[in-house]
């Protein structure tokens, strides 16, 4: 891990002067491995694709998050399993490099380690992707009218989880290793970079505590309160009409699972490959679809969409408080912008807060 104190700042973090040595240091790392990363699509969104390496004028490292979550480089939509993914296939899975994530999307792999990797039994599958996955997050430099990272105990800048983390200072980047993977990435870019200084880490935090009171802004003016305990309010209005109230809009399209960063419900179906071979798959699942919870003999225990919207906010707001001590929720607002009946999910923790 990188240490530092007031004045010492050791030399796993680095200085790159400007946006061209930065391109070159990124050009240097996708060298040995193909790269995802924001690319702008004109509407003041950025959607996160793949090259062979990296590519200076399209790719970027973002202002903010992607459209799409992180999670489905370990986690895919769609996924072969049963016939291709014997141990000697996971065996083969290339390196690549990922840029720009942000804190969101790097908060939330806590959430699928916690339940593909450091769960009994583990997914090998998972595991192999995440390790072969280096993460390049980076600061926020900007904040979508829907982020309220800051009410659900996050900040638009990582703590850690990131091998390595680029934070623009001026014309510059402070260029950061979080691992030894990191740091070991990095080594091959070492003679375009100078070391860091304390001066440049102190503008460095000043400029994250400057991103951090915005997005905290524009989250208490959606009515939210950082440091608010959704876990209680959530266990108080269990029984609140606010469910059915909201669920009435919900068209059960799954989009809101889809495009989370936490969410991970899968279900396993059996088919045919391309040769014509027995292949197991794994898809996406949606706790808000009528079927999610129906077991064989048809009975279904979250019949009602008012006790399946319930269920999303249990599993995110009460169950992971309880085993992993934070929500399953990054702040991201994903799940604003995809949701057809427009149900914001900071009006339904808001009316939790007032009801609990
Ligand atoms: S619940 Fe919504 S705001 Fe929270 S992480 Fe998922 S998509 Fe983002
Ligand atoms: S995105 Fe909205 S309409 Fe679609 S399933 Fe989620 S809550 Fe329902």
């Amino acid at each position: 891990m990188v240490v530092r104190d007031a004045q010492v700042v050791r030399a796993m973090t680095y200085v790159a002067a400007s946006d061209q040595v930065m391109a070159e240091v990124l050009g240097v790392l996708s060298r040995k491995r193909p790269v995802f990363a924001p690319v702008p699509v004109g509407n003041g969104q950025y959607r996160l694709e793949g090259a062979a390496e990296w590519e200076a004028g399209r790719h970027t490292v973002g202002p903010y998050r992607t459209v799409e979550p992180l999670k489905e480089l370990v986690f895919p939509p769609r996924e072969f399993l049963g016939k291709l993914w014997a141990e000697e296939e996971r065996n083969r899975i290339e390196e690549r490099m990922v840029v720009g994530v942000k804190n969101c999307d790097l908060s939330a792999l806590r959430i699928h380690d916690y339940v593909f990797r450091d769960s009994d039994p583990e997914d090998p599958r998972y595991t192999a992707l995440r390790r072969s996955t280096l993460i390049v997050s980076a600061d926020c430099m900007d904040c979508l009218p829907v982020c309220f990272c800051p009410a659900v105990g996050e900040q638009p800048y990582p703590k850690g989880g990131f091998d390595i983390n680029l934070s623009r200072v001026g014309e510059a980047w402070l260029v950061e290793a979080g691992s030894e993977k990191g740091d070991l990435a990095l080594a091959a870019a070492r003679d375009l970079m100078e070391e860091a200084t304390a001066e440049m880490v102190r503008r460095r935090d000043d400029a994250r505590q400057a991103m951090h009171a915005r997005v905290e802004r524009q989250a208490r003016e959606s009515g939210l309160v950082p440091g608010s305990d959704f876990q209680v309010a959530f266990r108080k209005s269990f029984e609140s009409d606010l469910w059915a109230d909201f669920a009435g809009d919900c068209v059960e399209c799954g989009a809101c699972n889809f495009v989370c960063g936490t969410c991970h419900c899968f279900m396993l179906g059996d088919g045919y490959a391309e040769d014509n071979l027995p292949a197991r798959v794994r898809e996406w699942d949606s706790c808000l679809f009528r079927n999610f919870a129906r077991v064989a003999g048809g009975a279904n225990p979250r019949e009602h969409r008012a006790a399946r919207l319930r269920n999303r906010f249990d599993k995110k707001f009460n169950f992971f408080v309880e085993v992993l001590g934070a929500p399953a929720c990054g702040g991201c607002g994903r799940c604003i912008e995809a949701c057809m009946g427009k149900i914001d999910i900071r009006e339904v923790l808001r009316r939790m807060q007032d009801e609990g």
